[in-house]
């Protein structure tokens, strides 16, 4: 039994929940927002958090985070129809969209492969990238998963999968670190590996 109060205790059991966060952090996010120096801090907070999952959503066609549905991206008009890029998270497109080099559509994976973590190609939106492509116009898809072994594994099964389209196929150029993960490098680096990929 924790001698905390219960609505303390419930807190840091939440943040011990999040990715990273482990009991010591956890009790002390939730002691700096019960006594923080701005008293608006923590329900601006719980606001954020509820407003998170009130106003957000994915887009049912490329699967990134959006308010609305169909995204920016999307509508678009002015984006090129018959490029596409494959990135594992919203956060690698946010970093593409940084570097200013793309402007066709996307498709978010929301993962990668990783059998080790029992993440298959069912796990993925891969069904939903299938029927794009089909339905589309895509002449080039651009697979831009991170250049790690799980990335490497999904841009592997993704060219078998695609195989058949006969369009072209390519990867970001290898200037990136490899272990590196797209949405931490940096804007010249990614225009650079976008604008040097390589066909598969
Ligand atoms: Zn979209």
């Amino acid at each position: 039994m924790s001698v905390l109060p219960r609505s303390i205790q419930q807190l840091i059991n939440e943040f011990s929940r999040l990715p990273g966060i482990g009991p010591k952090s956890a009790s002390r996010l939730a002691f700096f927002l019960l006594r923080g120096a701005d008293p608006n801090q923590a329900v601006d907070l719980a606001n954020a958090l509820v407003a998170l999952k009130e106003n957000t959503r994915f887009c049912s066609i490329c699967h990134n985070i959006t308010e609305d549905d169909p995204c920016v991206i999307c509508t678009n008009e002015e984006r090129d129809s018959t490029l596409m890029c494959v990135v594992e998270e919203p956060l690698d497109l946010v970093a593409i969209e940084r570097s200013r080099a793309f402007k066709g559509r996307y498709h978010v994976l929301h993962g990668s492969i990783s059998p080790v973590e029992g993440i298959g190609p069912d796990d993925l939106t891969i069904e939903s990238l299938v029927k794009r492509i089909d339905a589309g116009e895509y002449s080039e898809v651009i697979i831009a998963t991170n250049a790690t072994l799980e990335g490497d594994t999904t841009a592997r099964y993704l060219e078998r999968r695609l195989a058949s389209f006969g369009l072209k196929l390519s990867s970001l150029a290898r200037g990136l670190a490899v272990g590196s993960d797209l949405e931490y490098t940096d804007e010249v680096t990614l225009s650079r590996a976008l604008q040097g990929r390589q066909e598969l």
